[in-house]
């Protein structure tokens, strides 16, 4: 997702780029993606402030909020169909304790002029089959198929100048007359700029900045439902809870649920605990629609990382001129690697992105570093 969202930006902007991925395109961490995209933040915007200050936060919710405008816009435009669909999201309260700290929450949204409702809980039993203290319904989300999203905006790159190289892997990076040199099993590519889109394997970006927590989550995709008219306008559904249960409806009406994330980085090798994460992920879908008992069709596991102070990394290494960055760590991960994408752009036009200083690499003090 964000070798293919900067090799759109900069093939649409005119700079010639070469995308190189040791395996295919759209295998990492992007075939696991289950295609939510939301601006609001696994870390609220209430939390955000207190951590970032108030201007900041806001600052990182309206760059989050215009990168997924621009993805829609993206989505909206290609040549193919990438099962894209603008959505609300509704985001309740796991429980009574919860009340307050969202009920804030909307208000700072509201204040800040992000477009963003109040559902108290007889709205909320009115329209779906589950009741919960209250929730806050935001506009402007959208769900989309991730793996023909990539393949979709790599095509178009390659149309504007894009070239790719599958099944190459970068085995080292290193100073050259005309910058860098990518040395690959293949051969060698002559640079000036080098970006970094590895996903969840840190090491490989190399520098010093990068120090993620690493951990595992689940998914199930359920097999088509009848009749959907009990789950109103098909809302994107995530909670307070941390970690937090999240579902979404497909275009062919499956339901794909999320969540039951571990503090573990090892890959999972029992079928049993995988049917067993599913089974728990379905009874938390049954509790929440009573009159749905659909089968798992597909299951996975996969990792995912984030960052100590919940924000990607993107951008340039302050150690490495001309070395970057499009690390979308993070559950808004494909909102982060646009993000990405246009703060790199940008650099490398020469433009001033005020998101950037919001995610530079060496924001955290490396002492503070997980
Ligand atoms: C279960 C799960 C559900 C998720 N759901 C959502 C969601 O609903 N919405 C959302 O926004 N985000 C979601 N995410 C996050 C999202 O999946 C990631 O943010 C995103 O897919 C990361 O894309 P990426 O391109 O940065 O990384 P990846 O997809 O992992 O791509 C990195 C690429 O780098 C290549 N690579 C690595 N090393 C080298 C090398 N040395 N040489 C050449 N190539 C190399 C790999 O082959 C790989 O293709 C989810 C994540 C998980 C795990």
């Amino acid at each position: 997702m964000s070798g293919a969202a900067c090799g759109y930006m900069l093939s649409r902007s005119g700079i010639p780029a070469v995308l190189i991925d040791q395996g295919r395109i759209a295998s990492g961490s992007t075939l696991a993606n289950t295609g939510l995209l939301q601006y609001s933040n696994d870390l609220t915007l209430t939390d955000m402030a207190e951590q970032l200050g108030e201007a900041d936060a806001v600052s990182f919710y309206r760059a989050c909020k215009h990168a997924a405008e621009r993805l829609a816009d993206i989505a909206e435009n290609l040549n193919r169909d990438v099962q894209f669909k603008r959505r609300c999201s509704l985001y309740y309260t796991t429980t009574p304790d919860d009340l307050d700290m969202l009920r804030r929450e909307y208000e700072m949204l509201h204040t800040h002029g992000f477009d963003a409702e109040w559902w108290d809980e007889s709205k909320i039993k009115a329209h779906f089959p589950f009741s919960r203290a209250g929730a806050i319904v935001t506009r402007g989300d959208a769900e989309v198929n991730p793996f023909r999203f990539v393949h979709a905006m790599a095509e178009d790159a390659c149309q504007h100048g894009l070239r790719i190289y599958e099944n190459t892997s970068m085995l080292s990076v290193e100073p050259s007359a005309t910058g860098y040199r990518v040395v690959t099993q293949q051969g060698q590519i002559e640079t000036e700029h080098v970006i970094y889109a590895t996903g969840y394997v840190p090491e490989t970006a190399g520098g010093r900045w990068i120090r993620p927590k690493l951990t595992r989550s689940y998914v199930i995709v359920t097999d088509p439902i009848d009749s959907l008219s009990e789950w109103h306008e098909r809302f994107m559904l995530w909670e307070t809870a941390r970690p937090y249960l999240y579902i979404r409806t497909t275009h062919d009406n499956r339901i794909v649920a999320g969540g039951l994330d571990e503090d573990l980085r090892e890959p999972l090798l029992s079928e049993d605990h995988l049917h067993n994460r599913s089974m728990r992920l379905l009874a938390d879908l049954h509790a929440l629609f009573p009159s749905f008992s659909p089968q798992i069709r597909y299951q996975w596991c996969a990792t995912f990382g984030e960052s100590a102070d919940g924000l990607p990394w993107l951008g340039e290494d302050p150690d490495r001129r001309n070395q970057h960055y499009c690390l979308g760590y993070g559950g808004n991960g494909t909102i982060y690697s646009m993000l990405g994408a246009h703060i790199i752009r940008d650099r490398l036009l020469g433009v001033d992105n005020p998101a950037a200083a919001l995610v530079r690499p060496d924001r955290l003090k490396l002492g503070a570093l997980s």
